[in-house]
């Protein structure tokens, strides 16, 4: 860490990224350590490649994150937060490579090590939390906008301290976010208790579409661009609806199959992202590694080329396993 730390102290540019398609945690680390660095009177661009969700629009300083990575040859660091591995970020990642230094802050166990620094501890909740750890060790005074990143990033990856990852340094990190200002109501109002009309329309479109395996134990979800779009909802606007399929009892693990948006299938060069999420009785992440993804061992994913029917064979035999 101490390396670490005097590096950033002569930097003067950083551009920060984290995964396309950013959950509570990716965003609530790059805004956490974008907004903390920015305090040392460091020059920070936060970037992502996806539309950020509507859930988290709420969060301080939101708008400093943007879609425009600005001019590569401008920074001398680039820091990677929560990406198991560097094509995690999007097409950017053929350019940050210039970038002269790469810092990687990561909790996935299937972190593949790239950069030149790496704060990597599979066991934290989140990436959240090793941002707080690094902006304690600098001693960097934590602000209402820190608060509400670190907060809402160990809360979403902790599925609200209900997830095994969940540990007494996340009720102690969020302790001290919550007397820093985060305020939970206003994060859980945001996050979990406003939802669109269409949202729900997509709802019971899904529900229709859940197949449970002859055993029980596999339970699986498609989610198609059609229904996103009889329904009127963008894919940013939804999230955790894996844990639907997840919660019927008896299950071990539940896959979401998402069909990618035309555009994207064909620069990604995958039709379908898969989501996995085990009971803690199967390995996910070594499931989907098996498939060119990554993860941890209750929460995976990988991307494949595939027709639905090929990828419904595929995945029904994962039942075969539990
Ligand atoms: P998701 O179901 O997409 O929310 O992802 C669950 C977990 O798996 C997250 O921790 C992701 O970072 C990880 N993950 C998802 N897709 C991939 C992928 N294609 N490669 C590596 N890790 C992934
Ligand atoms: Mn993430
Ligand atoms: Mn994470």
């Amino acid at each position: 860490m101490h390396n670490i730390i005097n590096h950033l102290k002569k930097s003067n540019n950083i551009l920060l990224t984290t995964h396309s398609h950013p959950d509570g945690d990716a965003i609530g680390s790059l805004l956490g350590l974008g907004l903390a660095l920015e305090q040392l009177k460091i020059k920070v661009s936060l970037y992502n490649e996806s539309a950020l969700p509507i859930v988290y629009q709420f969060l301080p300083s939101i708008h400093r994150i943007k879609k425009d990575a600005g001019n590569i040859g401008d920074y001398d660091t680039v820091i990677i937060l929560d990406c198991s591995d560097l094509h995690r970020i999007g097409a950017i990642c053929e350019s940050v490579i210039k970038i002269p230094v790469m810092i990687n802050i990561d909790h996935h166990s299937t972190n593949t090590r790239f950069g030149e620094f790496q704060i990597i501890d599979p066991v934290a909740s989140s990436t959240s939390e090793l941002v707080y750890r690094l902006i304690k060790e600098m001693d960097i005074p934590i602000n209402v906008g820190i608060a509400y990143a670190l907060y809402t990033g160990i809360m979403a990856d902790t599925g609200s301290f209900r997830f095994s990852n969940t540990t007494p340094a996340s009720f102690e990190i969020s302790h001290e976010m919550v007397k820093h200002g985060a305020d939970p109501h206003k994060v859980a109002h945001h996050v979990y208790e406003t939802i669109s009309l269409n949202r729900i329309k997509l709802l019971t479109m899904l529900f229709d579409t859940i197949e449970v395996s002859e055993n029980g134990k596999l339970s699986i979800m498609t989610l198609t661009q059609q229904m996103l779009s009889a329904s009127g909802t963008l894919i940013e606007d939804v999230n955790g609806l894996i844990n639907y399929a997840k919660r019927i009892e008896n299950v071990k693990l539940a896959v979401l199959l998402y069909e990618r948006k035309a555009s994207l299938r064909r620069k990604s060069g995958s039709e379908f992202h898969v989501s996995l999420r085990s009971d803690g009785t199967v390995n996910a992440a070594a499931l989907a590694m098996g498939f060119g993804g990554g993860g941890h061992h209750n929460a995976a994913g990988f991307d494949i080329r595939a027709t639905l029917p090929e990828l419904k064979k595929i995945v029904f035999d994962f039942s075969k396993h539990l």
